[in-house]
């Protein structure tokens, strides 16, 4: 069936039909963090590749916001056609200083998803500290090595209770001979409230809620969950004076968040709720555990694949049985 699929596509002009026939069904792509040309952080999407992949977009598809893409619609037959939202996650500073002109440049609104907590105490992300141990650690011993371990490590932290983490990291940097700075280096800055107050201003980025503090919500009480997802609303749209109609839940996979968390969004006042996992938004797909496309590096092709929905052809009959 997929072998079948693919052949016809591609006979009949591929990319292009895929785009058209998939045209009704949206679909939210995931950036994160970006690097200028100077910069070397293969973790970072580069600003070449971001001007690459908005120009795609630019040109074959319909950018939206979020906010805009759902609006009030109540069902799937009313989305616009051709829309992509571009989401950005944990709001770091790279998105002001880097990629913001690059999105100006080619009119692309984007929906950022801001830690509120933590710009309100201008801390910064405990999985990117994390990966700040990782990096040091590599330095220091000039290896590539553990990457397994390393993995393995991040995914035990995941699944602990806050404090319990927080511990679990600081022992892991002690065991890496790494000392977390209480400010965070340039690259894992996060946008304080006046730079985000520039943003909105702008009109065509919106905020969204990624929680209060980042944690892996599936490991908070119901009460400490609800704080995450009331009170990072609440205290954006203080701080910043706009309307935030979607929460992102932080690393976003199956398993990072619970089927109860989807009802206390509704019931906080949210729009929609943005995971990780890959999809498109088919009228399957759940309003508060919304699929993503992921950042793909540097193929456009292989980009290509995912946006113009040949992905999603080839995959289809599983869409049709979710
Ligand atoms: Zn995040």
């Amino acid at each position: 069936m997929k072998y079948w699929i693919r052949k016809t596509i591609m006979a009949l002009g591929g990319n292009q039909l895929a785009r058209s026939i998939t045209s009704r069904i949206p679909r939210i792509l995931m950036f994160h963090r970006f690097r200028s040309a100077h910069e070397v952080d293969p973790q970072a999407m580069s600003i070449a590749d971001l001007r690459r992949q908005l120009d795609y977009v630019r040109r074959h598809f319909v950018p939206v916001t979020i906010a805009q893409l759902l609006g009030e619609r109540e069902s799937s037959a009313d989305y616009p056609r051709k829309a992509v939202a571009i989401t950005i996650d944990d709001g770091h500073e790279s998105f002001l200083n880097v990629a913001l002109p690059v999105f100006r440049e080619f009119d692309v609104p984007a929906t950022v998803f801001i830690v509120s907590d933590l710009v309100e105490r201008e801390q910064w992300i405990w999985a990117d500290k994390f990966n700040f141990v990782v990096e040091r650690a590599r330095e220091k011993r000039g290896d590539q090595q553990d990457v397994l371990n390393t993995q393995a490590v991040f995914e035990q932290l995941c699944r602990l209770p806050l404090d319990e983490r927080d511990l679990g990291l600081a022992e892991f940097a002690r065991t890496c001979g790494v000392e977390i700075p209480a400010h965070a280096p340039p690259k894992y800055r996060l946008m304080n409230w006046e730079q985000l107050r520039h943003l909105v201003a702008l009109g065509t980025i919106d905020i969204g809620s990624h929680s209060c503090t980042h944690p892996i919500m599936s490991q908070l009480t119901q009460s400490q969950s609800e704080y995450e997802i009331a009170h990072s609303k609440a205290m954006i749209e203080q701080r910043l004076a706009c309307p935030v109609t979607s929460f992102c839940y932080p690393n976003g996979q199956a398993g990072d968040y619970e089927d109860y968390q989807l009802r206390q969004l509704e019931q906080a006042g949210y729009a929609c709720g943005i995971a990780s996992h890959f999809g498109y938004v088919t009228q399957h797909a759940k309003r508060y555990a919304l699929p993503r496309i992921n950042y793909v590096g540097n193929d456009l092709n292989l980009f290509a694949k995912y946006v113009d929905g040949i992905e999603y052809l080839q995959r289809k009959p599983q869409y049709d049985l979710a």
